[in-house]
């Protein structure tokens, strides 16, 4: 009764304030949807807005933070400029010099287990890449000799590496594009709701859906047959951001063995904590995706140990088809794949 009175009474309240014609110009929210490519996958955008279709405008907003900050190829980008000065000082812009800091307080954190510095040891394998390999022992040494984040330290503007370190923010490189996109989001009015999602690995949610449901998100069975066989559903409320790390996404087998594309900082080999993916979120694209590698490297105890710092939370999975779950995640996570189950983090 009450609910039916209000609307009535803001109806009323509107079309004293305003001319019919007014009225019948007011504009309908319309959903538009777009795949594109960004940031090396595959983005598929939704759009909910009384505005134009501006997906376009979106992959942009990405292209362009890779082409000008993060990529390590482009010699227009940032990051390049630091890699090729490494030993000197080097000027970078705010924005950069922020996310850094950020990137380095995680690399702390996990103790060196996210670690930006070891683009070296990355080139080395090139896992997904035409020159993928098992290195040889000692080449793996000797890269890592040139990595450690705290061979890195950045004042405002001013950033210094030792000479032959190499930065590599692939980590957190999409769940930066995510934060820029919510930045480019807001100020667009027209614009009541959008879902940004880049490869599976890294999803944003902005704002409420018409129909007021929330975001579901499928997270990938990381050991399923078909890429569309999901191990569950993550609802997310707008805004917040999620992320997946694992070990399925890029790798080769050799002798039985898988190599995978997240590295163990300290010892130069793909990551062995026992898990096979792991999905993280939070309020925060950049620290989403940082976290989400960075517990895939520590594994649950100490991983679910490292979230709770960050107020953020996670879904682990492991090699015996465990899922493991923080307090806020049990709320959020459906399960759907019937070979897995859900298990109790010990602490
Ligand atoms: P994806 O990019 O597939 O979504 P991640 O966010 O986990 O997955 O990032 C993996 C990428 O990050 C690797 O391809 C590599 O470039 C880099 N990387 C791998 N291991 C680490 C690590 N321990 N710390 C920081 N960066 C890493
Ligand atoms: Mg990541």
């Amino acid at each position: 009764m009450k609910k039916a009175f209000f609307a009535t009474a803001v109806l009323v309240g509107t079309t004293m304030l305003f001319p019919a014609g007014c009225l019948a110009a007011e504009k309908e929210i319309q959903t538009y949807k777009d795949t594109d490519f960004a940031m090396d996958t595959v983005v598929t955008e939704t759009l909910y807005t009384t505005g134009d279709d501006i997906n376009s405008k979106l992959t942009s907003v990405l292209t362009d933070v890779e082409t000008n900050l993060l990529s390590w190829t482009n010699e227009k980008s940032q990051i390049y400029k630091v890699n090729a000065e490494s030993g000197k000082d080097t000027e970078i812009s705010d924005e950069l010099s922020g996310y850094l800091e950020r990137i380095l307080k995680i690399a702390k954190d996990s103790d060196g287990a996210f670690d930006p510095t070891i683009g070296k040891l990355i080139r080395l394998w090139d896992i997904g890449g035409e020159d993928q390999r098992v290195p040889k022992k000692s080449e793996i040494q000797e890269v890592l000799k040139n990595s450690g984040y705290e061979k890195v330290s950045v004042d405002g503007k001013n950033i210094r590496m030792d000479e032959g370190c190499s930065l590599d923010l692939g980590a957190a490189g999409k769940g930066i594009g995510c934060d820029s996109i919510l930045e480019y989001l807001k100020g667009q009015k027209e614009i009541s709701a959008a879902l940004m999602n880049l490869g599976g690995s890294s999803v944003m949610t902005y704002g409420s859906k018409p129909d007021g449901s929330s975001w579901n998100v499928a997270v990938t069975d990381p050991r399923a047959e078909n890429e569309d066989d999901y191990l569950g559903v993550v609802a997310l409320n707008g805004t917040e951001f999620l992320s997946t790390s694992g070990d399925y996404e890029k790798y080769f087998i050799e002798d039985g063995v898988r190599y995978h594309h997240i590295m163990d900082p300290s010892t130069g080999y793909p990551a062995k904590s026992g898990v096979t993916g792991v999905t993280v979120v939070c309020d925060t694209g950049l620290e989403a995706d940082a976290l989400s590698t960075a517990c895939f490297v520590l594994g649950v105890e100490k991983g679910s140990e490292l979230l709770k710092k960050y107020g953020a939370n996670g879904l682990f999975v492991d090699e015996d088809h465990h899922v493991y779950l923080t307090e806020g995640m049990k709320e959020r996570f459906s399960l759907l794949a019937d070979s897995y189950s859900v298990e109790d983090i010990t602490e």
